[in-house]
């Protein structure tokens, strides 16, 4: 019987006459004016790129032959680069108002509807934007959600970017909100919550086994000034509980980002084998050196400490601008170090109205290269994602993720806060008309 079918299945392909038509993807050519792949250094000028199905077959000069009957998008007024990477996001924050209830509101009265939709409209404003691929670390207790969302976008049901979820996150005891209500209250937490090496390893297990890309963990939590003026961040899992996260995650070949401010808690995510620092406001001479030891990746979404500080007469403001002045002599020193830096922004923790790409203002005013900025952005973050050659390159083999820009980047980086050409998966996504 399957014999059978199996020989009528290949009559009729062959009966056909236009098997190859059916099974080969057709050709798209892009033809751009400046081309920044995200890995070579320098910008190659009048480039083609085709396309075939999801993928970049190859990179020509402009003279190349193109088949006749090609469909040829024509970006040779633009800058065209690699779909972007932003390796710190939260699709299921909406940069919540505190006028408004704050982060509280968004658990204790937002169902999971609500915040599917959220997050739903958070992936497009992502893709919009340019940005193909994120790396979202933690639904903010929204449990396995961002899970089910890269589903509903690998499905085609919703528009949106490649996603690495991290789902749940972990933290301890004290060590994440909600927090300040009556202690006879049971409340609902933005992380799983564990104590003990024992604990952590079965959250990390239940996390992985229902589809965690990273694991999340929170190494610090609360900060203050103390009284000789120093910012001082609470810690929070030992480096035992830690190091049994790593030692699972690594056995699932999966990585571990550690959020982590400074002091205590930043050095025991070292200690216990990390893979990112998340944050890492403060990092000390010997942690820069330890992390270069480790291969360490620094992830330092610095432009969300520098908007909406406190004002400056209050504890929160006087910490506020604290943390922004060690931050900012941390991503020097890590600059000066060659640290393996990536783009991250914290998107979520801000409004998704803003602009993601704001995080690039940051890293070139404080000393990176515009292209070193924008490799951090692609073919750096592939790196981290384990993903290199298929997303964060324009080159052969690649998963055609490709952005355009009207303007040189390399001369003003603020241009990229206006992408105004996404193709994702082979897929154009938008495609604005140069003004
Ligand atoms: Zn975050």
């Amino acid at each position: 019987m399957r014999k059978l079918a199996l020989a009528t299945c290949f009559l009729l392909l062959f009966a056909s006459g236009r098997v190859h038509a059916q099974t080969a993807p057709a050709l798209t050519v892009i033809r751009a004016g400046v081309l920044i792949d995200g890995a070579s250094d320098a910008p190659r000028k009048n480039q083609l790129i085709f396309v075939r199905g999801d993928r970049i077959e190859k990179i020509a000069d402009g003279s190349a032959q193109v088949p006749p009957d090609t469909k040829v998008i024509d970006l040779s007024a633009s800058t065209v680069l690699p779909g972007l990477i932003d390796s710190h996001t939260h699709i299921f924050l909406f940069g919540e108002d505190p006028a408004k209830g704050g982060y509280d509101a968004n658990i204790l009265n937002a169902g999971i509807s609500l915040r599917a939709a959220r997050a739903t409209s958070a992936c497009r404003r992502a893709l919009e934007q340019g940005f193909t691929t994120l790396r979202d670390v933690e639904t903010e207790g929204a449990g396995y959600g961002d899970v089910e969302i890269k589903q509903a976008i690998a499905e085609g049901t919703i528009p949106g970017p490649r996603l690495f979820c991290a789902t749940r996150a972990i933290s301890t005891t004290g060590g994440y909100n909600l927090e300040g209500y009556a202690p006879e209250l049971d409340m609902p937490k933005g992380a799983q919550i564990i104590d003990g090496p024992v604990q952590a390893r079965r959250a990390a297990r239940e996390q992985l086994d229902h589809g965690a890309d990273w694991i999340k963990v929170y190494m610090t939590h609360r900060s203050w000034i103390d009284k000789q003026g120093n910012l001082v961040s609470q810690p929070t899992l030992t480096v035992e509980e830690l190091r049994a996260i790593v030692d699972e995650a690594h056995g699932w070949q999966r990585k571990v980002a550690c959020h982590a401010y400074n002091g205590i808690g930043l050095q025991r995510a070292l200690d216990g084998g990390c893979d990112s620092i998340e944050h890492g406001l403060e990092i000390t001479d010997a942690q820069i050196a330890q992390m270069a030891r480790q291969g360490t990746w620094y992830c330092p979404t610095l432009a969300v400490y520098y908007t909406d500080w406190g004002r400056e007469d209050t504890a929160a403001g006087k910490r506020d601008r604290a943390r922004a002045a060690v931050h900012e002599i941390s991503f020097k020193k890590a600059l000066a170090a060659r640290l393996k830096i990536v783009f991250g922004t914290d998107i979520g923790g801000i409004p998704w109205t803003e602009p993601i790409a704001q995080e690039f203002s940051k890293m070139v005013g404080f000393g990176m290269s515009p292209m070193a900025a924008i490799q951090a952005a692609t073919s750096r973050a592939s790196e981290m994602l384990d993903m290199k050659g298929e997303i964060g390159v324009l080159a052969p083999g690649a998963y055609a993720d490709v952005i355009a820009v009207s303007g040189d980047p390399l001369k003003d980086i603020g241009v990229l806060e206006h992408v105004r050409f996404v193709m994702h998966d082979g897929a154009v996504f938008k495609n604005e008309p140069t003004k």
